[in-house]
């Protein structure tokens, strides 16, 4: 699945759990961290396999639930502790469904074998064509295909989800930009 893709079923999830459980929309704060949890583990494996040659294969680490569960724990337990649990709860969101959401479509298809990432190292890695691995190269191979036009079509539906909760997120990002970008280059 692609950055958007992951993106879009984390908000999704988040969106609806944040307004069943607490009645509110996503705020901004947690939405940012939805997101970095969302693309975590990507940002962690495909460097380390890729750039660096340290792990097997890009879906790894940070695609296996042996970490990632004792990871969103600690991350719960010590932003709970600051009175910040939502901010566990959106990394633990974000991080697992991208993981999981990279094995559906092998759970789907009943090729297990394909999705024993999730339990890397408890199971072998699984073996990808990665020999000419890069980022650009990644991006380089989109293809249409059914598989990509449902996940842009995610993305679509998940920017108007998004919209009508108020642009979560959205408000932090521009006061960065424009007191530290903007406003230092007029200083
Ligand atoms: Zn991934």
């Amino acid at each position: 699945m692609w950055p958007w893709g992951h993106a879009a079923v984390g908000y999704l999830l988040y969106t609806t759990w944040t307004r069943s459980r607490h009645g509110h929309p996503p705020r901004d704060l947690p939405t940012l961290w939805l997101l970095f949890g969302t693309q975590f583990p990507d940002l962690v494996d495909k460097p380390l396999a890729w750039w660096f040659g340290i792990l097997p294969s890009g879906r790894a680490l940070a695609h296996s639930l042996v970490p990632l569960v004792p990871l969103s724990v600690i991350l719960y337990v010590y932003f709970a502790r600051r009175g910040r649990p939502e901010y566990g709860v959106t990394f633990a969101i974000g991080a697992l469904s991208h993981a999981l959401t990279d094995a559906l479509p092998a759970l789907l298809a009943g090729e297990f074998e394909r999705a024993r990432f999730l339990l890397w190292p408890l199971l072998p890695h699984v073996e990808y064509d990665e020999s000419s691995a890069s980022i650009l190269g990644h991006l380089a191979s989109i293809e249409l295909s059914p598989l990509l036009a449902v996940e842009l079509g995610l993305g679509l539906v998940v920017v108007g989800v998004w919209w009508r909760d108020g642009m979560p997120g959205l408000a932090p990002i521009r006061s960065f930009v424009t007191e530290r970008i903007i406003g230092s280059s007029d200083s």
